[in-house]
C-alpha cells in the first residue's frame, strides 16, 4: 500500500530528497518538472516508508489507505502518472553546488521583497557559511503572497508560512520592512550598500481587459477581493461590498478565479478559526450571493485551473457546480484524459447561462457554474455594474464582477523590464539590460524573473537557480571586485 500525493501539493520538491528509492516524479532535472500540477508518488516503486510525509512542508502526502473519502481519487490520479512510463528507481548522479561554500568569503545579499521566492532563495543563500541577508519589503508584515495572497482556506499550504518565518529571524539575516525599494531607497542605492541584489518582489499589477464599462463601479480586481479576505494592509475593509449581490460573474478561470469563488460560496463558519480578516468573515456571514460564474474565453480543454482546486470544488458539500458552454461542452469534458484539469468536471451538470434567474435550480443553496467560449466584450450598468456582455451574444446578469485575467509585474526606473513577459529581464535569474549585457551584482527571482505562473513550491527550483548563478559568479569574482567593478558601470548609467 503506496503514499499519494494530495491536492495541497506545492510542487517545491522537498519530498523528492528524501525517498530512498526515487518513487516521486517529476524530479527537477526531467523535462515534465514544473509543468505538472503536482508531483506524483508511483504505487509500482513506492516501500511506504513515509518519509516523504515527514518532509512535505504542506502536509499533502498521505498513506493510501487512510486517504479521506474526497481524496481518494488521488490513489488514482498518482497511479496515472506511471501509466505509459517506465519504472525509474534509479537516482541521477548527484549534482555538487558550484562553488565550494565553506570556503567563499563573507558577502551580503539584499533580497526585495519576502514572500515565497525571497525565502526560498534566502534558504539556498543561507546555506553558505558566510552569506548575510537584508531583506526589504514596502510593506511591515513580511510574508508576501505566503501572507496574503494563498486563501485563508488553504490552511495546509498556508503552514508553509512558518517555515519562511524561521527565515526572517535567522541571526544572519536583518529585516528593513517599511522600505519601498525604488521610492525610499534608489536601486543604485541599494547595490552600493550590499554585494549584490536579488529581487523577489513578484507581479503587483493586473493584466488589463480593454472592453467597454471595465472600470465601472462594482468591476474590480479579483487581486482587491484576494486582499480583502487575507487582510493585506492596501486593501480597505470596505473595498468590497456584497450588499444585495446576488451574482458575481469572474473572467478568467485560473486558479485565482477558483479561489475567489470557493471563498464567496463556502459556509462562512467553515472559516472560522483561519486566517481571514474579520471584516471579510462579517461580510460572508451577511451575504446574499447565491451564484458565482466563471467565464472562460476559450474551452474546457484549455482551462487554466488545476485539476485539484476543481476537485474541492466538486467534492464540497452545499454547493452545486455546473457547467455551461457552447453545443458539445459536456461532451468535450467528457472525452478530457484524467490528467486534464477540467475532467474534475464530468459529473456536472449543464445549465443555460441565458437563463438569468440567480437561484440555483438544482436545489442547494450555492451554486458555481463554469462557463466556456465566453469571451467578455463589455460590462453592462449605470451608475454600477449590472451585467457582462460576452462575443457570442449571451448576457450574464451580474452585481460584481471580478476580473482574474493573471497579473503582471510593474517597471521600475532603472530596472530592465520585459514588456512582453511583464517581468524583469533576465537570464538564468541574472539581470540583463536591453541589450542582453548582464547588471553586475542583480538578480532576480519568483514572479518577478518567470511572469506570474506557478504556485509557492514553483520558487524553490527557481530560486535555487537564481542563487547558483550568483554562487558561481562570486567563484569568478569576489564581492569587494564586484562591488568596485559594479559601481563603476551603476555610475556610467547601467
Ligand atoms: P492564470 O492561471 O494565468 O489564468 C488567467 C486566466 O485569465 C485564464 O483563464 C486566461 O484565459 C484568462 N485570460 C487572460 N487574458 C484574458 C482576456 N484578455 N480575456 C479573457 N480571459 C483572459 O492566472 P491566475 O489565476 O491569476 O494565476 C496566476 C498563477 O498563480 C497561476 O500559475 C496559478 O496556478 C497560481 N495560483 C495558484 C493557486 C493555487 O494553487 N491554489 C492560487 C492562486 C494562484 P486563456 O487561457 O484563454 O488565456
Amino acid at each position: 500500500m503506496a503514499f499519494a500525493i494530495t491536492q495541497n501539493c506545492c510542487n517545491d520538491a522537498s519530498c523528492l530528497s528524501v525517498c530512498p528509492v526515487n518513487c516521486i516524479h517529476p524530479t527537477p532535472d526531467e523535462p515534465d518538472f514544473g509543468h505538472t500540477e503536482s508531483l506524483y508518488i508511483d504505487p509500482r516503486t513506492c516501500i511506504d516508508c513515509g518519509a516523504c510525509a515527514d518532509a512535505c512542508p504542506v502536509d499533502a502526502i498521505t498513506r493510501v489507505s487512510r486517504l479521506p473519502a474526497d481524496q481518494a481519487i488521488y490513489a488514482e490520479i498518482n497511479a496515472d502518472y506511471y501509466r505509459d512510463r517506465p519504472v525509474v528507481a534509479e537516482w541521477a548522479t548527484p549534482k555538487f553546488p558550484p562553488a565550494a561554500i565553506n570556503t567563499m568569503p563573507r558577502f551580503d545579499v539584499a533580497i526585495v521583497g519576502t514572500g515565497p521566492a525571497a525565502c526560498y532563495a534566502a534558504q539556498a543563500l543561507l546555506r553558505v557559511p558566510s552569506s548575510r541577508i537584508t531583506f526589504y519589503d514596502r510593506l511591515r508584515v513580511p510574508g508576501g503572497l505566503a501572507r496574503f495572497g494563498v486563501a485563508p482556506d488553504h490552511t495546509g499550504t498556508r503552514r508553509i508560512g512558518e517555515h519562511f518565518r524561521s527565515m526572517f529571524t535567522h541571526p544572519r539575516v536583518t529585516m528593513k520592512l517599511g522600505v519601498d525599494v525604488g521610492v525610499d531607497v534608489s536601486h543604485a542605492t541599494l547595490s552600493e550598500r550590499h554585494d549584490y541584489v536579488v529581487y523577489a518582489v513578484g507581479a503587483d499589477t493586473d493584466r488589463r481587459l480593454d472592453i467597454p464599462g471595465i472600470d465601472l463601479p462594482g468591476s474590480m480586481s479579483a487581486r482587491t477581493l484576494v486582499g480583502w479576505y487575507t487582510g493585506h494592509p492596501d486593501v480597505p475593509a470596505d473595498a468590497i461590498d456584497l450588499t444585495g449581490v446576488r451574482r458575481v460573474t469572474i473572467i478568467g478561470n485560473g486558479n485565482v478565479a477558483l479561489d475567489a469563488a470557493r471563498i464567496l460560496t463556502a459556509d462562512p463558519e467553515d472559516l472560522v478559526g483561519t486566517d481571514i480578516s474579520p471584516h471579510a468573515l462579517a461580510a460572508l456571514r451577511a451575504s446574499t450571493v447565491s451564484e458565482v460564474v466563471i467565464a472562460a474565453r476559450r474551452g474546457p480543454e484549455h482551462a487554466a485551473f488545476t485539476r485539484s482546486e476543481c476537485q474541492a470544488l466538486v467534492t464540497r458539500r452545499g454547493v452545486e457546480v455546473a457547467v455551461s458552454g457552447p453545443e458539445g461542452t459536456k461532451q468535450s469534458i467528457e472525452e478530457l484524459p484524467m490528467s486534464a484539469p477540467a475532467s474534475a468536471l464530468q459529473n456536472a451538470a449543464v445549465v443555460d447561462l441565458n437563463d438569468n434567474d440567480v437561484v440555483p435550480a438544482l436545489g442547494s443553496a450555492r451554486r458555481i457554474v463554469f462557463g466556456f467560449g465566453r469571451a467578455p466584450i463589455g460590462v453592462s450598468g449605470g451608475q454600477r455594474v449590472d451585467g457582462v456582455e460576452f462575443e457570442d451574444g449571451t448576457v450574464v446578469a451580474s452585481d460584481l464582477v471580478l476580473l482574474a485575467i493573471g497579473y503582471r509585474g510593474r517597471p521600475s526606473p532603472g530596472l530592465p523590464f520585459d514588456t512582453a513577459k511583464g517581468a524583469i529581464r533576465n537570464v538564468g535569474g541574472r539581470i540583463v539590460d536591453d541589450n542582453d549585457a548582464r547588471v553586475p551584482g542583480r538578480y532576480v527571482v519568483g514572479w518577478a524573473k518567470r511572469g506570474a505562473t506557478g504556485g509557492i513550491g514553483d520558487n524553490k527550483v527557481d530560486s535555487e537557480e537564481t542563487v547558483e548563478a550568483l554562487l558561481e559568479d562570486i567563484a569568478d569574482a569576489p564581492p569587494s571586485e564586484r562591488r568596485r567593478l559594479g559601481r563603476v558601470k551603476l555610475r556610467s548609467g547601467r
